[in-house]
């Protein structure tokens, strides 16, 4: 299996001479096994990507968005095959849990003309939609991707991802579930105890993953001014990959306010200051950086 990084920019894009080493692009995986085209978030990253394409087209490409925000599904309408007679284009995600459409709803949205010049009826590719639930599982060939509920202001699919023994688990973004109660507090308990058993149910998914891609979009001290805006730190994606006995874990969602210097330096001080044995590999997530498990 194959894995490369498209798109490794939380929120918005920020290309510029600062974010050169790391890229600019929203999120956006590329992941490869056998003969199988399979798209982790459509950001801004899968423009490049699309690029890449052409001499494999008419093909099928299976992509999965792990949420509605504009930095997981900006690049969709410029996923230039979509364009294109012949290929066969298939989107899984969630259903809009606003207004319970399907995950057709992310082209249909995008793709009016306010927005766009090109309307989906006028897409050229066969297009497949397919709305998942949490816990669904999708066969792609040979190919089997695990739906897992994570924790967001809205529902964020984590994917995992296997191929002949291996696998990589990609959270999308996702923040520690906390209790909103102080101890003492009359629901107090009764949240400690759902969030154990929400965390044990997302550690199982993710359980010896090869791979670990997870939100690490804040250090330990900027996280106290953004409880709640759904990200988790460098900190809480160790403990998890150290939990789950994950292989290699890989940061991403950078902060589009950080220049790569600026990535690289609260990287160290988190690892330095972390308490934690990390008897793993940890990387920043880099565009172009490829995986090969
Ligand atoms: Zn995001
Ligand atoms: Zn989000």
């Amino acid at each position: 299996m194959q894995i490369k990084f498209w798109g490794v920019r939380g929120s918005i894009p920020s290309p510029g001479p600062n974010t050169v080493r790391y890229g600019g692009n929203t999120t956006c995986i590329e992941i490869r096994a056998g003969d199988e085209l399979i798209i982790l978030d459509g950001g801004t990253g899968i423009f490049p990507l699309s690029q890449t394409l052409f001499p494999e087209l008419p093909r099928h490409m299976h992509i999965f968005i792990t949420h509605s925000h504009w930095d997981h599904i900006q690049g969709l309408p410029f996923f230039m095959p979509i364009f294109i007679p012949s290929n066969d284009i298939h989107l899984y995600g969630a259903s809009d849990p606003v207004t319970q459409q399907g995950v057709e709803r992310l082209y249909d949205v995008q793709l009016q003309y306010s927005y766009f010049p090109i309307r989906e009826a006028e897409l050229n590719a066969n297009m497949h939609y397919q709305s998942l639930s949490p816990g669904e599982v999708v066969q792609v060939g040979d190919v089997t991707i695990t739906c897992v509920l994570m924790n967001h202001p809205v529902t964020n699919l984590g994917y995992r991802v296997e191929y002949q023994g291996k696998s990589v688990f990609f959270t999308g973004d996702h923040e520690p579930p906390y209790n909103l109660c102080k101890p003492g507090e009359e629901d107090w308990e009764v949240y400690e105890d759902l969030i154990q058993q929400k965390t044990e149910d997302m550690d199982a998914a993710m359980q010896n993953v090869d791979v670990l891609i997870a939100d690490a979009s804040y250090t330990a001290d900027e996280y106290k001014q953004k409880q709640g805006w759904g990200h988790g730190t460098y900190e809480t994606c160790i403990a998890m990959a150290q939990r789950v006995g994950a292989k290699q874990l890989y940061c991403t969602h950078h902060e589009p306010t950080r220049s790569d210097d600026m990535l690289e330096q609260v990287f160290e001080e988190a690892l330095a200051q972390s308490s934690l044995k990390i008897d793993f590999n940890v990387q920043l997530a880099k565009e172009g950086l490829t995986i090969h498990i």
